[in-house]
């Protein structure tokens, strides 16, 4: 498969074009993310710390690295007086949950983890849903739940113990913008993109999983950027920090430094990039199976354009988790019987 001179997306990646040197658009119009910078940080930091209440900032942990950074940081570098809080799916993998606790202990911080059963029943349903027919714009529709899970539980558990700040580590660079653009199907909104996949496949129509879907617009990674209206008038007290927005994001020294300083763990060292919800196993298997490529593709390229890891290093790193096919199938298998629906394996093989 052709992909582009400078990063690794395929010809197949939506909207993509390539000039005679064989570089895609997305590369020649590419801006270096600019960070506002560590001084920037302990300003806001300041301003916006409240000397009442027990802690100063309230950090969302998955035991991903990401995440795992930034309550490092803030524990341990800003000396923050912070709160750590889970956001538990069940669904998520052990490993994940063990170096939540591990970490949690070793910094001596404060944890507060929520647990929702019922995520896994809207991601039954989105399942099979799916399954019946496949749609790939809507295969993030098995993540329903999982976006308020985080950020509307952390605002009710930063409003509970009146916590001026809530510290989130997203970066841009995990950004997978191909997932909207099937959805929008040439142009469209989101919504209406939904609305048009909703009346072609009805099984998807539950009013939990509606509400669901529609509160996770609100907190998805763009409106929380953005700021957007209804976050204003929900949450007029708290205060949203993305830490990578400030501090350089390079993904391969976050994980080194993680690993030397609290013992953080991945299960596979060499493809650790979101390992910490089983779902990704499920949403990777589709995009593969319906395009050729995954968010893994979209990552990569990313992480060569700003510079971080060379492109030949990008093409081993995708060689390396294509090889992995096998193993992530029996993952997946285990995952199936897991949550009680084996009787979808024989979709996956
Ligand atoms: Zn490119």
């Amino acid at each position: 498969m052709r992909r582009c001179s400078i990063c690794i997306l395929p010809e197949v990646y939506p909207n993509i074009s390539f000039d005679e040197k064989g570089e895609c658009n997305f590369c020649k119009t590419h801006q270096k993310i600019q960070f506002l910078g560590k001084s920037k940080l302990k300003e806001d930091l300041l301003k916006n710390k409240k000397d009442k209440g027990k802690y100063d900032c309230l950090v969302p942990v998955s035991g991903g690295k990401d995440s795992t950074f930034v309550l490092y940081q803030m524990s341990k570098v800003y000396q923050m007086r912070v709160l750590a809080f889970n956001y538990d799916n069940r669904l998520t993998h052990p490993q994940a949950q063990e170096n939540v606790r591990k970490i949690v202990n070793y910094l001596g911080v404060d944890l507060v983890i929520k647990k929702n059963k019922k995520q896994k029943k809207y991601m039954a349903i989105n399942l099979r849903a799916y399954l019946r027919k496949p749609s790939v714009g809507m295969i993030p529709m098995l993540c329903t739940g999982c976006r308020y899970g985080i950020i509307g539980n952390a605002f009710n558990i930063a409003k509970e113990y009146d916590i001026p700040m809530i510290i989130i580590g997203w970066s841009p660079i995990e950004d997978t913008p191909f997932k909207e653009v099937y959805l929008k199907d040439n142009g469209n909104s989101v919504i209406g993109g939904l609305l048009r996949n909703l009346i072609k496949n009805p099984a998807y129509i539950r009013p939990n999983n509606m509400i669901g879907a529609v509160k996770d617009y609100y907190h998805s990674y763009q409106q929380v950027k953005d700021w957007n209206i209804v976050l204003k008038m929900l949450h007029p007290n708290v205060k949203l920090i993305q830490f990578y927005d400030y501090v350089p994001y390079n993904p391969d020294e976050i994980e080194n430094i993680v690993e030397r300083e609290l013992s953080w763990e991945t299960p596979d060292k060499k493809d650790s990039w979101q390992f910490d919800c089983k779902i990704k196993l499920l949403q990777n298997y589709f995009y593969e199976k319906e395009l050729g490529f995954t968010a893994t593709d979209c990552y990569l390229s990313a992480m060569v354009r700003e510079g971080f890891i060379s492109r030949s290093e990008a093409l081993e790193r995708l060689k390396y988790s294509k090889q992995n096919k096998d193993k992530k199938l029996n993952q997946l298998h285990e995952f199936l019987k897991d949550i009680n629906m084996e009787d979808l394996i024989f979709y996956f093989s």
